[in-house]
């Protein structure tokens, strides 16, 4: 229903799309549909549902109700055709990557990445024999010169975590369009509300939903959603959508289900064989957090505007990396990539190094340790202690990640609370 009508507002789409009535009760709130299967009206509907001639539900590996409203809210907002939920984050980069990649391609990935997807492209990706060539994005030559043959994507975060960062997403998209491949967006920073990376050229824009999504973190999710604009059949680089498919007597995706191809391929194939799935209650937590999400985002981006004021003006602070500040490189990217704020994570650098950083961190007591993101409360991490404790040396500085600097994502309390809470700290740290 609302999905087919886009000018809606998007405090209006994240409450309504993808959202009807539930047909047999009337439910206003999307129902948990606690499912494994459903039933087949009889054995012409069954073989059409398998054949994908038909879309409906089958088992709740591939498809669910409550799962599907979610897919069809992320995709909305993020103005793509399809979307896929999955089972985390690293579930959603995987899931996107599988249909472009074999054995022997490669991915073009930016520096600036969240520690964890360092790991998985650095080092578990080569399992299944990709690679992951890691390039500063604000070099665009470098970019260009590290595609090659083998190159099946590229793949950046909008803004990246820990923080700080904005990636020149038309800049990078005009590389990709030119070779021909396409763009992954992680926008789990970000969040639609922020950045809408399918207007700045992406194919694909992927989500720890875990996070800003979901806003409380209760549960753990990714999604991937579709563009629909890439064409698939343009080159042989992508069989998997343009050749045909033995799996399903030889159809080919891309020329069967047209811009729907990826989304049909992630749930078809992607879900079906890798069953990295979403269930339905953790479906449920994130369709009740996206009802919020841009009030939660203008609270987030206001709070972290602010008291990234403060820090910057603290003598016992070195350095503050948010790019909503002037003093920022990243300034100038805001109004173009984000223009209704840089997020709420961001770095600082603590005078004392590594033994302030630890005892900053241990004498909070609003702002949680802990390693996530995007919560409705404060959290603060030392990532080169935890969260980018694998990486070298040069990869957590290139990450942001140096010895003397903890990563804040700020939540929506009241503003004079956090204040309070970092000052008292940082006295501690200082003594
Ligand atoms: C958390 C996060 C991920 C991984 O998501 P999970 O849900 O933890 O698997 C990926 N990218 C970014 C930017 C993240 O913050």
């Amino acid at each position: 229903m609302m999905s087919d009508t886009p000018s809606y507002g998007f405090d209006t789409l994240q409450i309504h799309a993808g959202a009807r009535p539930d047909p047999a009760t009337g439910a206003r709130q999307t129902p948990i549909y606690q499912s494994t299967a459903y039933v087949f009206r009889d054995a012409d509907h069954a073989a059409a549902l398998f054949n994908l001639q038909e879309v409906g539900f089958i088992y709740s590996r591939l498809t669910n109700p409550t799962v599907a409203v979610l897919q069809e809210r992320i995709a909305t907002l993020e103005g793509g055709v399809g979307g896929v939920c999955c089972s985390s984050g690293h579930a959603a980069q995987i899931m996107a990557l599988f249909p472009l990649m074999q054995p022997g391609c490669n991915v073009v990935v930016s520096t600036r990445l969240y520690g964890g997807t360092v790991t998985q492209f650095s080092q578990t990706i080569k399992r299944f024999g990709w690679s992951a060539t890691f390039v500063d994005f604000d070099d665009l030559d470098a970019v260009k010169s590290a595609i090659d043959g083998d190159t099946r994507a590229i793949f950046c975060e909008s803004i990246a975590n820990p923080g700080g960062y904005i990636t020149d997403l038309d800049a990078i998209s005009e590389i990709s369009d030119a070779a021909g491949i396409p763009l992954i967006v992680d926008n789990t920073s970000a969040t639609p509300f922020l950045c809408r990376p399918i207007e700045h050229g992406a194919t694909l824009v992927v989500h720890s939903t875990t996070k800003y999504l979901t806003g409380n973190g209760t549960v753990t999710g990714g999604c991937v959603v579709d563009s629909g604009k890439f064409d698939w059949s343009a080159s042989d680089k992508f069989p998997s959508l343009s050749a045909p498919e033995p799996a399903y007597h030889g159809m080919k995706f891309h020329e069967t289900f047209g811009p729907l191809a990826f989304t049909f391929h992630g749930i078809a194939v992607g879900l079906r064989d890798l069953g990295m799935t979403m269930n339905p209650q953790a479906a449920h937590y994130t369709l009740m957090g996206i009802e919020t999400l841009s009030l939660r985002m203008e609270r987030h981006v206001e709070n972290a505007m602010r008291l990234a004021e403060w820090l910057e003006k603290d003598e016992r602070v070195d350095y503050v990396t948010y790019a909503g500040l002037k003093s920022s490189p990243y300034y100038d990217r805001v109004a173009k990539i984000c223009p209704r704020g840089a997020g709420a994570l961001f770095t600082f650098a603590v005078k004392g190094g590594y033994e302030a950083c630890i005892k900053l961190v241990d004498s909070l007591e609003i702002f949680s340790h802990v390693a996530n993101l995007g919560d409705a409360r404060s959290l603060i991490i030392h990532s080169a202690s935890t969260t980018h404790r694998q990486l070298t040396a040069e990869q957590q500085e290139a990450a942001g990640a140096a010895p003397n600097v903890v990563r804040v994502s700020i939540g929506i309390e009241s503003f004079e609370d956090l204040v309070a809470d970092l000052d008292q700290a940082l006295s501690k740290a200082a003594a």
